[in-house]
């Protein structure tokens, strides 16, 4: 029986989950191309509402 197996991937590293966005959520080319400022203002103004509202 081989019941001591750790959850482990091959390399050692704990599981984790590895999708990371590498693509712009707004314009949709990838994060590391291209300006992404205006996208991130966007997205600023897009969760704007989360913080507002607050006591
Ligand atoms: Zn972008």
């Amino acid at each position: 029986m081989s019941n001591l197996r750790r959850i482990t991937t091959p390399n050692g590293a704990p599981l984790q989950n590895l999708e990371l966005p590498s693509r712009c959520d707004q314009c949709g080319n990838p994060r590391n191309k291209g300006n992404h400022r205006r996208c991130s203002q966007r997205r600023q103004a897009l969760n704007k509402h989360k913080w507002m509202g607050r006591p």
